[in-house]
């Protein structure tokens, strides 16, 4: 075993504990991360885990979505999150956690792009970056993986093709970022372009660190997950139905936080062209020219403090080291 490799199965085993004792040792550090040079104060109690009820008891009917690729309307198809690709499944019982992260790696490496320092560079000889492109999602600028930019328009023309266009209405989002900022021995999704948060302002993340567990919804008992946000079930449900999950599942309860973990290559079903596309279809949101604008600003990630009190934003989200 290469001094690599032990390194590695170390850092793994380090996250897997973290990952079982929910954040409570993540939160010590990156409260000491986001307060050094200060005089810390006493730990708060943690916000506990709200109820994470079914999306919606009763799914409700989308009708049939297509969007247009190279002129063509061309359906969406549904399709689920992939189980191997699913954070959470790494640590169940009988699972080699150390074989499962290092094969998650190895995909998104394949399919998404290297990111220097994990997997190896054999598998994809293109950054992450290589592949982006920037999107407009519900009016929001984002900058995701090309193909999960189509699987984003499927979502939007799902939420356009139902109730749930009306039900919420995003200030803000944020996708692809070129440093990771997951702590340990794990990669963020952002790294890949294939993660998207949605409003962190006003969809909370009460198993992260502070200042994020400091959220008034946080503070508060509830019965549901989906009260402690403000995006309304109906837009986890559609986002679900199109290969994406939702990190509101996972123990950090990170209810912006969505990553596309379905087959990019099921993403649409080519055999099924709906009728030639006309200049003003509904889901023809074209990509933009430039390809990059800094949404995120490359550079060192530790740049910027976390100001203790400051208003939660991406800054803070960057910061705090969540995914
Ligand atoms: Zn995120």
């Amino acid at each position: 075993m290469s001094n690599k490799r032990a390194l590695f199965s170390i850092g793994l085993v380090a996250f897997a504990l973290l990952s079982v004792a929910t954040s409570e040792a993540e939160a010590g550090k990156h409260g000491k991360t986001a307060a050094a040079g200060a005089t810390e104060p006493a730990a708060k109690p943690r916000p506990a885990l709200a109820p994470d009820p079914p999306a919606e008891e009763t799914p409700r009917v989308i009708p049939p979505v297509s969007i247009v690729v190279d002129g063509a309307q061309v359906r969406c198809r549904e399709h689920a999150a992939q189980p191997f690709l699913i954070r959470g499944n790494w640590f169940k019982k009988g699972t080699d956690s150390n074989k499962a992260l290092a094969e998650a790696i190895r995909y998104r490496t394949e399919k998404y792009g290297y990111f220097q320092g994990y997997g190896n560079p054999k598998d994809n000889a293109h950054p992450p970056r290589f592949y982006s492109e920037t999107v407009k999602f519900m009016g929001l600028p984002v900058t995701v993986n090309q193909k999960v930019a189509l699987a984003l328009r499927c979502v939007e023309a799902a939420l356009n093709a139902t109730p749930a266009k009306d039900e919420y209405h995003p200030h803000s989002a944020g996708g692809i970022r070129f440093a990771n900022t997951y702590r340990g021995s794990e990669i963020s999704n952002h790294v890949y372009g294939i993660a998207l948060d949605i409003e962190p302002d006003r969809n909370t993340c009460c198993g992260c660190v502070a200042p994020w567990t400091e959220h008034p919804l946080c503070q508060r008992r509830v019965t549901s997950i989906y009260d402690r946000m403000a995006m309304p079930k109906s837009w986890v449900a559609i986002f679900e139905r199109f290969g994406f999950y939702w990190l509101g599942h996972d123990v950090l309860q990170d209810t912006m936080h969505f990553e596309f973990l379905g087959d990019p290559e099921k993403i649409l079903d080519r055999s099924a062209t709906v009728a030639p596309a006309t200049s003003a279809g509904p889901a023809s949101s074209a990509a933009p020219a430039n390809p990059f604008p800094a949404l995120v600003p490359p550079g060192p990630p530790a740049a910027r403090p976390v100001v203790p009190g400051a208003p939660l934003g991406l800054v803070n989200l960057l910061d705090a080291g969540v995914r």
